[in-house]
């Protein structure tokens, strides 16, 4: 993996493993941009792993390959389809259905959750049947950023991993290896937005990196002045709508914690808004943003979605336009 902070929860795994004491629905969970789901695949390769070598799946076995190439029959794994805001409760039942099946390769199958806090209500529900009684030989492994929002009555069914942002020189120094010109002053601001977590930090300085993100908290600042939505949002807005979007949610969930008068603040010293923002409208433009980013490929019109958003955002500092 190549993930220095993870290499001790994984050697705990292992260990569990090896005891034969992992539950059948282990729960990954922490911040994002810590490799969470990093973790889970190789959870996922190990426990279906044929002939495991120490720590590693051995890469060579028939189950290995065929996780390889991606069409292992007994591993299964849940997304927030790409059309859609929510895990649905179909591939819920879908995935429970499977891990039923008589296992085609070795002794075990796998269902693969992330994010399991994007199941709806009934697809929750449907899933806590399954963890009350769980097949034989069967793992659930469930990857959450958020498991406060997963009903309390699955979390108490699931054997709890917490995954931590590693200490600031480990994450300093993954970061200066992958990136190496980035500025000592740069490396910390980006830690900081990135609250600690190096995988969300790298993704922050893809693209034009810290530049496109302070140009589009200056366009963020203009709109809130009274400045032309359209006007702000030119094409190095729209070149990657995934890297836009992205840095919306960075910096609305900074200017949510600089509300808060929450020390950890990665904006710029000077910064102050012409008003004070209504917590649920920044939650909402925040959460927007994040819906925007896992839509970035699909083939909708961002410039115009952006847009929308920009106004929304405009209307949050003159009311009532
Ligand atoms: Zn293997």
């Amino acid at each position: 993996m190549n993930l220095p902070w993870l290499e001790e929860p994984q050697r705990r795994l292992e260990q569990t493993l090896q005891a034969n004491r992992l539950g059948h629905a282990p729960l990954i969970c922490g911040p994002a941009g810590l490799g969470k789901l990093e973790l889970a695949r190789w959870l996922l390769a190990r426990i279906l792993c044929l002939s495991p070598a120490g720590e590693a799946p051995c890469g060579q076995c028939r189950s290995c390959e065929l996780l390889a190439s991606g069409s292992h029959p007994d591993s299964f794994r849940l997304a927030i389809p790409e059309d859609k805001k929510e895990i649905p409760v179909d591939d819920v039942r879908g995935m429970i259905a499977s891990l039923q099946l008589t296992p085609r390769v070795g002794p075990n199958r796998v269902g693969l959750i992330e994010p399991a806090e994007a199941m709806n209500r009934n697809a929750a529900n449907a899933l806590l049947k399954t963890l009350e009684e769980p097949a034989e030989k069967a793992w659930l492994i469930l990857v959450s950023h958020q498991p406060g929002r997963l009903p309390a009555t699955i979390r108490s069914r699931c054997q709890k991993i917490v995954i931590r942002p590693p200490h600031a020189d480990q994450a300093s120094a993954w970061l200066v290896d992958r990136h190496p010109s980035i500025e000592g002053a740069d490396l910390d601001r980006v830690l900081t937005l990135a609250a600690g977590a190096p995988l969300a930090a790298s993704a922050l300085l893809a693209g034009d990196g810290l530049d496109h993100g302070r140009q589009i908290l200056e366009g963020l600042l203009a709109v809130a002045a009274g400045g032309s939505a359209s006007a702000v949002a030119d094409d190095s807005w729209h070149a990657s709508p995934e890297l836009t979007w992205h840095w919306l949610s960075v910096w609305m969930a900074a200017i949510m914690r600089h509300a808060q008068g929450l020390p950890d603040s990665a904006l710029p010293a000077t910064f102050k808004l012409p008003a004070e923002l209504e917590p649920q409208s920044l939650a909402r433009l925040w959460e927007q943003s994040l819906a925007g980013r896992r839509m970035s490929t699909m083939a909708v019109r961002h410039d115009l979605l952006i847009g929308k958003w920009l106004l929304e955002w405009a209307r949050c500092f003159s009311p009532g336009t």
